[in-house]
């Protein structure tokens, strides 16, 4: 009998399985706890809960941890990096980095993608499943655990669309802000999504306070399609529509994300049409300088380029930021780092 995921179990049902199995619904609270607040990595950390129980729930429940394979501390800013390893041997990617609001980890949502952004290392291999709930939280309690450092904002922007792995991303913010677990604020959880637009509309309806932030990437259809493939399904004036909606059903400002990538998308029209479509719309752009990756030959734009960028943004009265390359040297962008340890473990074997 397959055992069953206990970690990716909400509050609630673990008090329902464990008046199914016999036992007092304390239990399941202090069981809860153990996993989302304590974070215990097993079982048998839970000190309060009998020896017989404890055997009892290993014969039917799993709750293992993911397995740090691979940790990069940047000596530029602090930024760390680390490869977990997934209990089926799959491994993934995360990412804490240190601002002055607080520690915000950055997670992967799939092993791998099958949404084909250009200039994206996480994609080339394609998806090769969807993570569970709880590979997505151990994400943040492995490294809350390691650092002893409060983990305060997570981010949705490692390897994956989370937008394609709807019901866990959606039971993820419950439990991740569930006043039994962590209790992060959910204005301090960013999803970011390529464009997926029904989805777009599922989560606007989910009550969330949550970010929602868009890859934008061009300023017209033709662009857009040229750097990503889902802009051929789900079209510019669709998309923008459902970041409108969002915004009205939530109260909840968008990002813009918009990876400059040398002599594509970078000039002054492309920065005054990027204006006329986002008017109106109460919004923030990131602006990421495209991190080379070697598979593709996309080169980042010049300094000046990426300054007047911003500025003509600016001018027209938008909220940008450029975002920081934290962690520059110790393998930038997400997927990169999933990606070399794979293709060193392939070489290995070959
Ligand atoms: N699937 C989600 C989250 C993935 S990555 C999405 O598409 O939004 C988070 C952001 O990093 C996305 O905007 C993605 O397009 C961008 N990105 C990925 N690889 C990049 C690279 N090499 N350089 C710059 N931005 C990149």
């Amino acid at each position: 009998m397959e055992k069953k995921d206990l970690k990716s179990m909400m509050y609630e049902e673990v008090l329902e399985e464990m008046k199914e199995i016999g036992e007092k619904p304390f239990r399941g609270k202090q069981i809860y706890e153990w996993l989302h607040e304590k974070l215990a990595a097993s079982f048998d950390e839970m000190s309060n809960i009998s020896k017989n129980l404890k055997e009892k729930l290993k014969i039917s429940y799993q709750c293992e941890a993911l397995i740090p394979v691979k940790v990069l501390t940047s000596e530029m800013d602090g930024t760390q990096k680390y490869l977990f390893q997934l209990t089926d041997g799959n491994v993934i990617e995360s990412v804490l980095m240190h601002y002055k609001h607080g520690n915000s980890v950055c997670i992967s949502s799939q092993v791998g993608c099958r949404m084909g952004c250009r200039f994206c290392a996480s994609t080339i291999g394609g998806l090769t499943r969807n993570l569970q709930v709880s590979e997505m939280l151990d994400q943040i309690y492995q490294i809350q655990r390691m650092t002893g450092e409060r983990v305060s904002n997570v981010v949705v922007m490692g390897t994956g669309e989370p937008l394609d792995n709807y019901d866990n991303i959606v039971r993820f913010i419950h439990m991740l802000t569930d006043e039994h677990g962590l209790h992060i604020s959910q204005r301090n959880i960013t999803v970011s999504t390529c464009g997926i637009v029904p989805k777009m509309y599922e989560l606007a309806k989910e009550n969330f306070q949550i970010t929602l932030a868009l890859s934008l990437h061009g300023s017209n259809q033709e662009k857009r399609e040229a750097l990503m493939p889902i802009a051929k399904k789900y079209g510019l004036e669709e998309v923008m529509e459902a970041c409108r909606n969002y915004f009205k059903t939530t109260g909840r400002r968008i990002t813009f994300e918009y990876s400059l990538v040398g002599g594509v998308n970078d000039t002054q029209e492309d920065a005054k049409e990027l204006c006329e479509l986002i008017k109106g719309l109460n919004c923030h752009i990131n602006l990421i300088p495209v991190n080379p990756i070697k598979e593709r030959n996309f080169r980042q734009s010049q300094k000046k380029v990426i300054l007047n960028f911003k500025n003509k943004l600016e001018k027209c009265g938008i909220n940008v930021t450029i975002r920081r390359e934290m962690g520059r040297d110790i393998g930038g962008a997400c997927g990169q780092l999933r990606k070399s340890y794979m293709d060193r473990a392939e070489g290995e074997e070959a």
